[in-house]
């Protein structure tokens, strides 16, 4: 499966001066609303991920997808799998489980993202959970920007990695574009301004 292919046949591989929900900066920005929007493809793409999950053969009672990201990309995995799906949205900037969501003790949870840059967010969805007695296995996403080391791929984990290395990360595919600091983006040198995708009406 080719799924820069089928991000850019949605349009969701968008390419200019982006700033990240993690402050650094890209020459290109992932929408993967973009390509989920259509059911079918969202279907496809989580099939495609539930395989590799079950290959492995790891554990899973619950999925649970940081909002509002993850959503969309965390139920269809959940479906995929036929597991429960659950999610965490941050209030007052902490990630926290509501809704009336129960975590039993022991409850083996993987957390699903749409995709994994540095994995920020999945992190802190994956600390509400264990907050409350649940057992955070691992965790997916429909595609790695290349920070994180992919289960099954040859790319290295880098530095700015925040998912502990002892937990296997699936994902379709290795996105691996280059990420900078505002302060060293060669786009920012350029003298133009990055945006944000989402907050401008795209
Ligand atoms: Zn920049």
């Amino acid at each position: 499966m080719n799924v820069k292919q089928i991000y850019m046949d949605a349009d969701a591989m968008l390419e200019g001066h982006f700033k990240l929900s993690s402050g650094n900066h890209s020459q290109y920005y992932l929408q993967s609303a973009k390509v989920l929007e259509d059911p079918k493809t969202a279907k496809l793409l989580a099939d495609a991920l539930a395989d590799v999950i079950r290959n492995d053969g790891i554990e899973i009672d619950t999925v649970c997808a940081p909002a509002l990201g993850g959503l969309i990309a965390g139920f269809a995995l959940a479906t995929a799998l036929d597991k429960r799906s659950i999610f965490a949205e941050r209030v007052n900037g902490e990630m926290q489980i509501r809704r009336g969501f129960e975590i039993k003790k022991g409850e083996k949870v993987l957390i699903c993202e749409d995709i994994i840059t540095t994995g920020g967010s999945a992190m802190e969805a994956a600390k509400a959970i264990e907050a409350l007695g649940g057992i955070v296995v691992g965790f997916a996403a429909l595609a790695n920007r290349g920070f994180c080391k992919r289960s099954g791929s040859a790319l290295e984990r880098k530095q700015n990695c925040s998912l502990p290395d002892n937990k296997p990360l699936f994902a379709l595919a290795d996105f691996d574009f280059e990420m900078y600091a505002p302060e060293n983006c060669p786009l920012c040198a350029d003298g133009s301004e990055a945006i944000k995708p989402g907050s401008r009406g795209n």
